[in-house]
């Protein structure tokens, strides 16, 4: 099997989307865009070893190559339309390839997202999907639109992949729910589609809450105070907490995807009804303050949120 079989086995189907042209197959992909909206791009890389251990399967990995770029439009407030896939593969290993392309492909459709190109090469196992999604003209969710007295909020529940990943590197064995949320997130892609109209800033939550929310305040150029005992987490979280005394994970354990966000007064009403449509909770963890800096009440002493270097 040479690149070009590979490509078309594996990495060519379309979905029914007239404003796309040309996708995989020419030099570049060819796609319209509607009079009256932005485009909004994102890229993110998975490498083994950083984003994901030898024994994770092709399934999780193409899931969440694609989903945490989805998340990453979510937090736009945008609707992701295209993607492309640039993929360094060690060897050509069908059954692999097969796993990978099927849950790609599946994810895709769900969210009616077009792979509109690529690039595949050899070298160690690295994936990297770059998502393009529309917004209407200036109506995108930025992290810099937070004002003092703003709610603060978080989608779903927090910690649960943090805690997966605790238990794994501590001998302990999740339960599958747990293992879902480490390695196959769900993007909030509905919920930041409505957020748009009612939130005035909005990141999704990957690298750990406590620096996601920091994110929003240093570009808002404000500061806020949550509470601990608000975070939305899970039973089991709750008894390992009180037992450790330690709310490390729901404030710096990473991978949960889900959305943080900002609402000004007076959209309780509005804010429920999209929970229900949306079919996520959501939870307020505290407000938006005029002096700088993130306060959080209940605990003071927090390991660091993920980085890179
Ligand atoms: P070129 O040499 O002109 O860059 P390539 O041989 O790299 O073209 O790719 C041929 C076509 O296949 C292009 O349309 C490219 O976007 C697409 N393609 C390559 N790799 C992938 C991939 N992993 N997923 C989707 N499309 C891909
Ligand atoms: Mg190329």
């Amino acid at each position: 099997m040479n690149e070009f079989d590979l490509i078309h086995d594996y990495f060519t189907w379309s979905i029914k989307d007239s404003s796309v042209e040309l996708g995989v197959g020419d030099d570049a992909a060819l796609f319209s865009l509607e009079q009256g909206y932005q485009l909004v791009t994102t890229t993110d890389t998975l490498t083994e070893g950083v984003h994901f251990s030898s024994s994770t399967s092709a399934k999780n990995i193409a899931h969440k190559s694609l989903a945490v770029n989805l998340s990453d439009i979510a937090a736009m407030g945008a609707k992701p339309k295209y993607f492309t896939l640039a993929i360094a593969l060690p060897k050509i290993d069908q059954s692999w390839l097969k796993e990978f392309s099927d849950s790609l492909r599946q994810l895709s459709i769900h969210y009616k997202v077009s792979l509109i190109g690529g690039d595949t090469t050899k070298g160690p196992l690295n994936i990297t999907v770059t998502m393009i999604g529309v917004v209407e003209s200036s109506k995108a969710l930025k992290r810099s639109g937070a004002r003092p007295g703003d709610s603060v909020y978080v989608s779903g529940v927090i910690g649960e992949a943090g805690f997966c990943l605790w238990k794994l590197s501590n001998g302990l064995i999740p339960n599958n729910h747990e293992l879902n949320r480490l390695n196959s997130p769900t993007p909030r892609v509905e919920l930041g589609l409505e957020l748009k109209n009612l939130a005035s800033a909005c990141i999704d939550v990957s690298d750990g809450l406590e620096q996601d929310l920091s994110h929003i305040l240093k570009a808002s150029s404000v500061g806020a105070v949550i509470e601990v005992q608000k975070i939305p987490i899970s039973g089991a979280l709750k008894v390992h907490i009180k037992d450790t005394n330690d709310w490390s994970i729901p404030l710096c354990g990473g991978d949960d995807y889900e959305l943080c966000f900002t609402i000004p007064e007076g959209n309780k009403d509005a804010l429920i009804q999209i929970s229900e449509s949306c079919n996520v909770d959501i939870t307020k963890i505290g407000v938006v303050s005029k002096s700088l800096g993130l306060q959080i009440e209940g605990f003071d002493d927090p390991r660091k949120s993920y980085q890179h270097f």
